[in-house]
């Protein structure tokens, strides 16, 4: 498989679990029916945290989030209790696939890789940014000159990701195809005029379309209602892409080695747990004055002399201690930061219960130990509410420890640890081979052995998958 000529590419479907790709839709998607059964798959798992930011650099650069300093979307700033900011292409340092067949002399298209604005400059590489891309107006192309080709195709109008969390679910569904296409119509154009060696797309369309309509398709969800309107926009949009990918993978040719692969999995979402709330309820969170109105914990008025601890919402909640020397107005002695740890973590690992009073299965993780080395703006704990189940609700004021709602805006999914892995090579009949214990981490090393590129000896935490590589 090593040679001059290798031609590989990635159609990246954010957010897609086997349990829908693999199992419900599967006949139904007759060109990826057809890679599926010639060719290998797999569940691929994902990161911690299962989060689009880190995840597509875990699997482009081979490297864990503590090894990338990516946590999620959004930091908090030093150690600061107020300000943050959100990942964008230059905050990640480690090398990426294509930077590496750059380095090489190869050719490649990156279209919409996340993050990735703003575009970087890569000799080689012809780039367009992704979803995190501010407006059309901005520059998202690398070469610059590239965006007037990618609107030309787009007629004008090209969409980087929709609004995904409103009431208004018809305007989504519409907007949301709309995307979808055009992603489409710009990665066929892209692929059929500009050289390249290494092809790779992502789309955030699977994504939206999970957390918006996930309740209205899936009939083990709470909320599901038979005969709804949405009921089988599941298998319309994957139908779509499917037959999109059948016309992209024929523009590829007979020549490439295609793979289709998510980030991570999702699946329903029972609610929102209100982790700032229970921290106040067990004295680990003071305000100066009560929390009246359903409050942002940044604008909240905290009481930083009588406060130990406090979270963040989102997929997983951030946990972070208010440590004396470290935070501004820290109050626990450093020498105690260890024990504090360990007791706050027995805590959520064992008396936290659902709202139907049973025990919640709750993960902790501290990053130090989960990633052997954990750069930039950590949180000290990482903690899954429910095995993701429930997401982690960061506002303060409600009623209840539990929200049957997102706290920021209509939302029925959360991620799961498993994404998707298949691999097509038009010259090889791999008759349906599954394969087991794939990691995002091992994508990107068994790429570079592809391509005939020794692994650079700089912490790659993946391995080369055998099978894949031809060995
Ligand atoms: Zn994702």
């Amino acid at each position: 498989m090593q040679h001059k000529g290798t031609k590989v590419a990635i159609i990246g479907l954010d957010s897609v679990p086997p349990e829908l790709m693999f199992s419900k839709l599967l006949g139904k998607l007759p060109n990826i029916k057809h890679m599926y059964d010639k060719g290998l798959h797999g569940n691929l798992t994902t990161c911690h945290p299962p989060i689009t930011v880190p995840a597509w650099m875990v699997m482009m650069t081979g490297k864990n989030p503590g090894k990338l300093g990516i946590y999620g979307f959004r930091h908090r700033k030093g150690h600061s209790y107020k300000d943050g900011y959100i990942v964008n292409s230059a905050h990640v340092n480690e090398e990426t696939v294509w930077q590496a067949l750059a380095r090489q002399g190869r050719k490649s298209i990156i279209l919409a890789i996340p993050p990735g604005y703003p575009p970087k400059q890569i000799e080689n590489c012809n780039i367009v940014s992704c979803f995190i891309t501010p407006s059309m107006e901005k520059s998202f192309t690398y070469p610059a000159e590239l965006k007037d080709e990618v609107l030309n195709v787009a007629n004008g109008k090209y969409i980087f990701d929709v609004t995904f969390r409103t009431e208004n679910r018809d305007a989504i569904k519409k907007e949301l195809f709309e995307m979808t296409e055009k992603r489409f119509d710009v990665a066929e154009y892209l692929a059929e005029n500009k050289p390249w060696d290494f092809f790779i797309m992502h789309e955030i369309g699977f994504d939206r379309l999970h957390h918006a309509f996930w309740k209205f398709f899936d009939p083990t969800h709470p909320k599901y209602v038979k005969g709804n309107q949405y009921e089988h926009l599941d298998e319309e949009y994957y139908k779509m892409v499917d037959g999109r990918i059948g016309r992209l993978v024929n523009v590829f040719g007979e020549d490439c080695v295609t793979f289709i692969l998510s980030d991570h999995g999702s699946k329903g979402m029972r609610g929102a747990f209100c982790v700032n709330q229970w921290l106040e309820r067990e004295g680990y969170l003071a305000f100066k004055s009560p929390v009246a109105d359903v409050t942002d914990i940044d604008k909240a008025d905290v009481d930083w002399t009588k406060t130990k601890a406090w979270g963040w919402g989102g997929y997983y909640a951030r946990i972070f201690f208010n440590v004396k020397g470290r935070e501004p107005n820290g109050i626990i002695d450093p020498n105690n930061l260890s024990l504090e740890k360990k007791k706050l973590v027995e805590k959520i690992k064992n008396t936290i219960l659902d709202d139907d009073g049973r025990k919640m299965n709750n993960l902790v993780f501290e990053p130090d130990e989960l990633y052997g080395i954990a750069k930039g703006d950590k949180p000290d704990l990482m903690v899954y509410f429910g095995d993701l189940d429930w997401r982690s609700a960061g506002t303060i004021g409600h009623n209840s420890l539990y929200l049957s709602e997102n706290d920021t805006g209509p939302d029925d999914s959360v991620h799961s640890m498993n994404g998707i892995f298949l691999m097509y090579d038009p010259h090889r009949n791999l008759r349906g081979k599954e394969l087991k214990g794939l990691k995002i981490e091992d994508i990107a090393p068994t790429l570079l052995q592809m391509y005939g590129i020794n692994l650079p000896d700089n912490g790659i935490d993946g391995r080369v998958i055998r099978e894949v590589a031809g060995l």
